[in-house]
Parts: structure tokens; C-alpha cells; sequence
């Protein structure tokens, strides 16, 4: 039977003892929470103008590394959404980004069509504008998991082994998710996982 105690939170860390699970189980938990549990991160964007010293490709590449508060119940993945990939309300959160030089751009100067879908640190540097240099673009930030991209990924889990089959377990989310909602997250996957192969079997 699967326990677990001594469940303490600070900040984005969570800290609790597990019992009843083997290594492999906690292995396939520390993966998911990495590389499974979906999260919001920019995927493209349409520059209106952009004459920083940077070029689009490496300003995407910044803007894509921002961490972006997720709602999971709102949206779906774009591969899954009924548009098939084409793009629509549930499956992608519009931002924007609008200012002219002499200033520094930072993540919290985006403007986002979704209160629940924003930059989870306003102080993030995109990029240093001299006077007159403007930037202006509108971003498509859709689902993604650690898999696919590491922008996606929401956090970092470890354990160490206490006992055969006792482990602490530490989980640090880096924004995009409570978290609590991220551990529950994760167990849901593994759980899906495990049905899934429960059907394959029969
Ligand atoms: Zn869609």
C-alpha cells in the first residue's frame, strides 16, 4: 500500500516520504514530473518589427524560455484540440509585446489575452533597446511537456532511497503550475500510463 507523510511546502518546493513503491515507480514519477506534465511556453511568433540588435530567431528563442503560468483545465495540447493543429481559443493563449527604446524589454511587458496564461517573473530581460529601437510581436504560447522541448518543462523531482521501498521526495515546480497541482499531475500520468498498458494487456 502506498504512503505518504511528513508532506511539507515552501514557496515551489514540496518536500514528503513515500512508502510502498519500488525504485522503478519513483524513477518513472521523477521522469514525468521532468519530462510528462504539460505546461504553457511560447511555441511561435509573428514580429510586426523588431529593430533590436537581436535577430527574431534569438528573441523567440528568449521569449520561448519564459516560464508561463499554466491552466490545465482551459486548454488542451494542439495536437489534440478539435481545430487539428490549425490553432484556436482552447488550444492557444495570444500574448503581445509592444515598446520602443531607450528601455530594457523585460517578460512582464508582454500582454497576455489570458489572466491565467502570463509570464510567471515580470523581471525576466528580453532584450536592451537603444533610443528609437522598437520591438513588436504577437506570440502563440500553446501546451508542450519536457519531452518535446525543455521550455516545457515545469519542474525538477529527486528522491533518495531510505529504505527498500521508503523514499524522501523532493519536487521544486519553476512556476507554470502550483506545486501540489504538479505532484498530482505527475501521479495522474503515472496512473494513465499504468492503464494503458493494463488495456494493451487484455
Ligand atoms: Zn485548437
Amino acid at each position: 500500500m502506498i504512503k505518504v507523510s511528513n508532506y511539507t511546502k515552501d514557496g515551489n518546493i514540496a518536500e514528503f516520504d513515500v512508502s510502498g513503491l519500488d525504485v522503478r515507480s519513483m524513477n518513472v514519477f521523477r521522469r514525468t514530473v521532468i519530462s510528462s506534465v504539460p505546461s504553457m511556453a511560447v511555441e511561435k511568433i509573428t514580429f510586426y518589427y523588431n529593430s533590436s540588435i537581436l535577430n527574431d530567431e534569438n528573441l523567440a528563442h528568449r521569449v520561448g524560455m519564459v516560464p508561463l503560468t499554466t491552466d490545465l483545465t482551459t486548454y488542451v495540447s494542439q495536437s489534440e484540440c478539435s481545430c487539428e493543429g490549425v490553432g484556436c481559443g482552447r488550444c492557444v493563449c495570444k500574448l503581445t509585446l509592444d515598446v520602443k527604446g531607450p528601455r530594457m524589454a523585460y517578460s512582464g511587458d508582454m500582454k497576455s489575452t489570458d489572466e491565467n496564461v502570463k509570464p510567471v517573473f515580470d523581471k525576466i530581460p528580453l532584450i536592451k533597446l537603444l533610443p528609437d529601437q522598437v520591438i513588436k510581436f504577437e506570440a502563440d504560447a500553446v501546451l508542450g511537456t519536457g519531452k518535446d522541448h525543455i521550455k516545457w518543462q515545469p519542474g525538477l523531482a529527486s528522491y533518495e532511497i531510505k529504505d527498500k521501498d521508503s523514499f524522501h521526495v523532493m519536487v521544486e515546480s519553476y512556476g507554470p503550475l502550483p506545486v501540489e497541482e504538479l505532484i498530482k499531475k505527475a501521479f495522474e500520468v503515472v496512473e494513465g500510463k499504468i492503464g494503458e498498458l493494463k488495456e494493451k494487456i487484455h
